[in-house]
């Protein structure tokens, strides 16, 4: 009948960055796990982002984001240092660029704060922050520097996470899409272009498709795919040490927050109307400089919009004025996981016996993913929630 049964005790569904983590803790903590990809692992967004790391440090009382920044950046060492996988990964620092007063006045204020919370954070002249960034232009008001970011390649990491996830154990099924789900004898039995499933526990961490996946169990998780696109120069020597964003969009959404607008937060376009410019980049190890920034709300569609592209050049052309001189090589896009309010969906389904969710990262699920894996891993292996999850939990969305 075309009908296979694995005994796992956890099947995650999703090999992205999220659940290749989330696998790789299951597996280390002894449970025998079975990750369903409809496609390839790292194929989405895992893959193609732009491989930017966050965090400013611990700060004094560490909340959700902390876990997720702070937590991933030792995973990512750990995965490379110890466990020894190539990921790309440096501790790079990253510079955000000021370009007018008003934004000044934001950064400033937004500095100062993170400092009195323990946050390593600095506000520089544009002259000093080119002492450390050499390309970087002298006429900006400033830049924030951020030494704990970092960067790491996206592919490479995504699959060293399903390696190691199947080093410790676990197994990954590729080209094998859930299509169904239902709950059978206390355990979960699952539809697929491959046969059934059967296990006692179920991960969702299927990224911008995790709507469709709560749809299977009658359950609303707010997830809309949200397209970023990217471009990249051709390799060239070493010039970019940094990642290298922008204050332009962060001081719009301080004062623009779109809430209730039926659709995420923080998006640079309403429709086909552009709110604002949002900017993130870095240089390759193989010398490509890579840009992006366009959060779109277009549904599952990945088509390139070239005039974006055109002004996401013109952004980060005035931030390294070398680009000026360096064509677009290549250009490709993804899908990444906004959740309503912009904040991620980690922990138990409500009403759903051995139900589990993480997802919701948004644009920063690459440095966040190796966390919210190991946070949902937890969960599942010790049955209680580490504290901080009450930020992440479904259950805020019900009313
Ligand atoms: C252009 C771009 C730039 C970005 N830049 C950065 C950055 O610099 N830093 C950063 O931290 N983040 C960045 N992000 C965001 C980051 O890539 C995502 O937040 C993160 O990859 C999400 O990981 P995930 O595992 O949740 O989802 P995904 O990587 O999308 O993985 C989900 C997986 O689930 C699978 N799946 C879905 N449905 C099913 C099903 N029914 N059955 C089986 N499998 C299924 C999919 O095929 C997919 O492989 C960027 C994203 C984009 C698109």
């Amino acid at each position: 009948m075309g009908t296979q049964k694995l005994n796992a005790d956890v099947i995650v569904i999703g090999a992205g960055i999220v659940g290749c983590s989330a696998a790789l803790h299951l597996a280390e903590a002894g449970i025998s796990t079975l990750v369903l990809e409809k496609g390839e692992i790292s194929g989405e967004a895992s893959g193609v982002n732009m491989g930017g790391l966050g965090g400013a440090g611990w700060g004094k009382s560490p909340s959700l984001q902390e876990h997720l920044t702070m937590g991933s950046l030792d995973i990512f060492k750990r995965l490379q240092n110890e466990l020894g996988y190539d990921l790309e990964f440096r501790q790079s620092g990253s510079f955000t660029a000021i370009h007018n007063e008003a934004q000044y006045a934001y950064a400033k204020k937004q500095v100062l704060e993170g400092q009195n919370n323990g946050f390593n954070l600095e506000l520089m002249s544009s002259y000093e922050a080119k002492a450390l960034e050499p390309e970087l232009s002298l006429d900006m008001l400033g830049y924030v520097y951020s030494r704990f970011r970092g960067q790491a390649d996206p592919l490479k990491t995504t699959r060293a996470f399903g390696q190691a996830a199947i080093q410790a154990g676990a197994t990954i099924e590729t080209g094998t899409e859930v299509t169904a789900m239902k709950p059978q004898n206390k355990a979960w039995k699952l539809e697929t272009n491959k046969g059934s499933y059967e296990s006692g526990v179920v991960v969702f961490a299927a990224g911008a498709w995790s709507k469709s996946l709560g749809n299977m169990v009658g359950v609303e998780i707010p997830i809309e795919p949200i397209i970023g696109q990217m471009w990249a120069t051709e390799p060239l020597p070493p010039r970019v040490f940094g990642t290298i964003g922008s204050f332009e969009s962060r001081f719009h959404w301080s004062e623009n927050l779109y809430a209730g607008m039926g659709y995420p937060p923080e998006l640079t376009h309403s429709g086909s109307q552009r709110l604002t410019r949002h900017l993130y980049g870095r240089q390759r190890k193989s010398g490509e400089i890579i840009f992006g920034g366009d959060r779109r709300n277009v549904g599952f569609n990945k088509t390139i919009e070239g005039s974006g592209i055109d002004v996401n050049k013109g952004h980060a052309t005035e931030i390294l004025p070398l680009l000026i001189d360096l064509p677009i090589a290549t250009t490709w896009s993804g899908l990444m996981p906004f959740s309503m309010d912009g904040n991620p969906i980690i922990g138990r389904v409500p009403h759903n016996e051995n139900l589990f969710v993480a997802t919701g990262l948004a644009s920063s699920g690459f440095g966040r993913g190796p966390g919210a894996g190991m946070l949902i891993a937890d969960l599942v292996a010790k049955g209680i929630a580490h504290p901080v999850l009450h930020e992440s939990d479904l259950a805020r969305f019900a009313n």
